[in-house]
């Protein structure tokens, strides 16, 4: 029996850059807070509560205290309204998803009916929508647009889809319009950690996919394993049952762009305790990793 984990596995840069960016600024027991959570991780954001960033809901929540903007952004409303109230506002959005925010805008400026693909409910999405003043279009695919016909479209993503899906929505939407700008704001970090996995659930028996359950990057994972492989989501190791591993030779493991490496290893190691293997690891480095041949 093997155990290995795909390329790229946890953290991605954004994902990174906005927990450094929180861990500096509340230095010296400085207390500050994340507006929703700052990743999609729940034991992540409970782990940072030691540091005194602690997750709010709401504005009224705030009292005082300065206020990540997460890696994948907020509304603009709530934006201005921060700075209406004179809070000191740390932004640790994603470059990548104000770029995105960007493109919406002057996609929507320059005359373009805008479609974003993406999930409606995701925060990102809800952002993103929120820089734009005309009407916007958020789809999951084509086929919710069965009736429309357009003159001019423009085309985004949220930043965590599947190429493929995009592609998907470009090649249906061409006969329905006369003109269309594409922009593919999918990330490359989502790309990269898609196709390892990929790779790796197609060489596996049983794939276990790391990190938080409302995290979109995560599932999009799991969805990918399903179609090849018997997959579990899971958040942590306690969630594991060793069933799973019976009869099993090929063992894949990855992890979402906001799963921290000290979950991916107890999850490796939790693997490996079922399996009676005792070659434990400390540091996610030291996970085997799958290559393609
Ligand atoms: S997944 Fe991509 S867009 Fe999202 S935070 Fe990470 S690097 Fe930024």
């Amino acid at each position: 029996m093997r155990v290995r984990i795909a390329r790229n596995s946890g953290f991605c840069f954004g994902v990174k850059r906005a927990i450094k960016v929180a861990l500096k600024t509340s230095k010296g027991n400085h207390e500050i807070v994340t507006l929703g959570p700052i990743i999609h991780n729940p034991q992540m954001v409970a782990k940072l509560e030691s540091e005194n960033i602690f997750k709010v809901d709401k504005i009224d929540q705030i009292k005082g205290r300065p206020t990540i903007i997460r890696s994948h952004g907020i509304k603009k409303e709530i934006l201005e309204e921060l700075q209406k109230n004179n809070i000191e506002i740390i932004n640790a959005t994603c470059p990548y998803v104000s770029k995105t925010q960007d493109y919406a805008k002057s996609l929507s400026e320059d005359g373009y009916d805008l479609i974003i693909l993406g999930d409606h409910n995701h925060p990102e999405v809800q952002a993103l929508r929120s820089y734009v003043d005309k009407e916007v279009m958020i789809v999951a695919n084509a086929d919710e647009l069965v009736d429309k016909q357009f003159k001019k479209v423009g085309i985004i993503s949220q930043t965590t889809r599947r190429v493929g899906d995009l592609q998907e929505l470009v090649k249906k939407l061409v006969p329905k319009c006369h003109e269309m700008r594409v922009i593919n704001t999918i990330c490359n970090a989502t790309t990269i950690r898609q196709n390892s996995t990929l790779a790796l659930a197609k060489e596996s028996d049983v794939m276990i996919v790391v990190g938080g359950k409302n995290s979109s990057n995560t599932k999009m994972l799991a969805k990918i394993c399903e179609s090849f492989v018997k997959t579990y989501h899971i958040e942590t190791a306690c969630e594991i049952d060793r069933k799973w591993f019976k009869d099993k030779q090929d063992i894949g493991l990855t992890a979402g762009a906001s799963t921290p490496d000290w979950i991916i290893v107890e999850v490796y190691n939790e693997i490996l305790e079922c399996i009676g293997n005792i070659n434990k690891v400390d540091n996610i480095e030291d996970i085997p990793g799958f290559k393609e041949e």
